[in-house]
């Protein structure tokens, strides 16, 4: 794992192995030691991206907008190290969990939302985001990420994990990731990609740039 981490992510020992770790309350289960509460990268795409030492960007205290919060794993820790963090999922059931995530959170703004109507939701999250992170696993994820690019800084970044299956289980993942790169230049320059393999099948971890 790289030192280069936000500001608010460490590695430390807790239970008796090195993890990556933010500092807040608890919410899936996962082991803490005096605040820190350890960050599985098993259980998070972003959270393998910066285990496998990709350049995010993030230096921690940025704006973000989160698409795809399910119960709010992921984006409860982006919340431990960040600003403002508005966290998008259109399915109750998480939503509900995020809403628990979100009461020791004061920077964690859940919002009910679809994230392939940005318009519904563009009244509340500030314009300038300094990262769009995504995770929604499902078919178009390339789609969902161009049209939230209106939120993005000049200079922010977009951190997205493809889920290959979610767009066609019967094609080659390489091919699928091809696609979604190529989609994405409409709006975007890809900076980095990697497969996430080491903690997630068949996903892809791409750090990007609005153009
Ligand atoms: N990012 C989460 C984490 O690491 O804690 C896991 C996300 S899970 C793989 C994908 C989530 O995206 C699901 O909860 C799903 O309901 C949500 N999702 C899929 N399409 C969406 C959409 N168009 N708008 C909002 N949420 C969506």
């Amino acid at each position: 794992m790289r030192d280069d981490l936000p500001d608010g992510v460490e590695r430390r020992e807790i239970d008796g192995a090195e993890r990556l770790a933010t500092r807040g309350d608890p919410v899936y289960g996962e082991p803490t030691d005096e605040g820190w509460r350890a960050w599985n990268p098993a259980r998070s795409k972003l959270g393998a991206m910066l285990a496998l030492g990709m350049d995010t960007g993030l230096e921690g205290g940025e704006t973000v907008l989160y698409l795809g919060a399910a119960s709010g794993t992921t984006v409860s820790h982006v919340a431990d190290f960040a600003g403002p963090t508005y966290a998008v999922e259109f399915a109750a059931r998480p939503a509900r969990d995020l809403l628990e995530a979100a009461d020791s959170r004061p920077r964690l703004f859940p919002l009910l939302k679809d994230a392939r109507k940005p318009e519904t939701y563009a009244h509340v999250v500030e314009s300038g985001v300094d990262a769009l992170i995504q995770d929604v696993a499902t078919r178009g994820q390339a789609g969902v990420a161009l049209e939230n690019a209106r939120f993005l800084a000049d200079d922010g970044r977009l951190l997205l994990a493809v889920k290959a299956r979610s767009e066609d289980v019967t094609r080659d993942p390489e091919d699928v990731f091809d696609d979604v790169r190529a989609e994405l230049e409409d709006e975007y320059e890809v900076l980095e990609s990697r497969s996430l393999e080491t903690y997630h099948a068949d996903h892809l971890g791409i750090v990007a740039r609005p153009l």
